[in-house]
């Protein structure tokens, strides 16, 4: 017998393919949708206008799968962080962040990352696995029971890039009219620089697009972000050039301040330089410590000279104050249940 398929692992024509596969009329997969993100159905029996039969025909082969999130932890500025556990065992977390009228929910989309980037947390541990669909588009559904959501972004465990098919998928429900129904302005989808991966995103979906560049020389960057090795600074700034932005949208360009390493007034004219002909907003992240890294927290002399640098040139820039550092929510803070391993392939 093949397994049930989940359905929140559908978008809505994939929806739409599994009932007529089985016969049904397509327009069930409309209403079955909006029973799952409209009204967060979690069984069957809920979606009163189905008929008895096409209910009992769907648990044969589907069930709908679902998190509770195992601990909720608020930190002195209302940010919230959610440890969601999987039947595997695997967890991740999730943080909303609430700010000036948005509640801004980061959500993650692997179990540790590949990109072994110096500085993160999540990148000390190795990649453990890809999440699904549906237990991305499963974290949105948890947090909004539990206080509202407007925004969406891929910043919180794992290289949303580096998880594309689903993360498309995730996308594509988050985005549905009849799904989540997010606006395309409110996902934001963030990446340390897979350069075909973006070409492929920007085709498959409309969304916002934000880059940790996080150094301005290759030689740096080679050293914090491995990823760099294999696109280099000049092609990745030329995939954003490339990635199609809908009308007067920017990407957003993040840069993590490592003290005495990136947060120079030379680092600020380069960064300047090398995004001059993108449409841009800069997010300047003063670096997260955490224990067992090196690097160190700009001093605040330092993150106000570069953000001066910036505005003074024109360039909108936003400085991130760490949200949710009394409860390890803050950037690059995030690990789940993740247990550290040696870093043996990088001495
Ligand atoms: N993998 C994706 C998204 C998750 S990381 C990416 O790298 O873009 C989200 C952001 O947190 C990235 O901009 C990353 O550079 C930043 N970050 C990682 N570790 C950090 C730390 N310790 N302090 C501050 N920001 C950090
Ligand atoms: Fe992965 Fe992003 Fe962390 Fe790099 S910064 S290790 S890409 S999560």
């Amino acid at each position: 017998m093949n397994a049930k398929a989940d359905l929140k692992n559908f978008t809505l024509p994939e929806l739409e393919q599994f009932l007529s596969g089985q016969g049904k009329e397509r327009f069930r997969a409309t209403q079955i949708f909006k029973w799952l993100y409209q009204k967060d159905a979690r069984t069957f029996s809920d979606m009163t206008n189905l008929s008895k039969d096409l209910r009992c025909e769907l648990e044969e082969t589907a069930f709908i799968s679902n998190l509770d999130a195992t601990t909720v932890e608020v930190g002195r500025d209302g940010t919230r962080k959610y440890l969601f556990t999987f039947s595997d065992g695997e967890a991740v977390e999730s943080v909303l962040i609430p700010d000036e009228g948005r509640n801004t929910l980061c959500i993650s989309s692997q179990v540790g990352c590949a990109m072994q980037c110096e500085f993160c947390l999540t990148g000390t541990f190795k990649l453990s696995r890809n999440l699904t669909a549906a237990e991305i588009v499963n974290q949105v559904c948890a947090v909004r029971r539990d206080a509202p959501v407007t925004n969406i972004v891929f910043m919180g465990m794992g290289e949303p890039l580096h998880n594309l098919e689903n993360v498309i998928r995730a996308i594509r429900i988050l985005l549905d009219d009849n799904g989540l129904q997010f606006s395309t302005r409110r996902v934001t989808v963030s990446t340390s620089g897979l350069v075909p991966e973006m070409a492929e995103l920007g085709r498959a979906v409309t969304v916002n697009l934000a880059v940790s560049l996080n150094a301005t020389t290759d030689e740096l960057r080679n050293r914090i972000m491995p990823i760099n090795r294999r696109y280099p600074l000049a092609t990745l700034l030329k995939a954003c050039r490339d990635f199609p932005l809908p009308g007067r949208r920017k990407i957003t360009i993040e840069y993590v301040m490592l003290g005495g390493v990136n947060d120079s007034l030379d680092d600020a004219k380069r960064l300047l330089r090398l995004i001059s002909d993108i449409p841009n907003k800069v997010n300047l992240i003063p670096f997260n410590e955490h224990e067992g890294c090196e690097f160190r927290a700009p001093t605040q002399a330092a993150i106000d000279a570069f953000h001066k640098y910036l505005i003074d040139r024109h360039v909108t820039v936003i400085t991130r104050d760490s949200r949710g550092g009394d409860i390890s929510a803050a950037c690059g803070q995030l690990k789940g249940k993740l247990v550290k391993q040696n870093r043996s392939d990088h001495p």
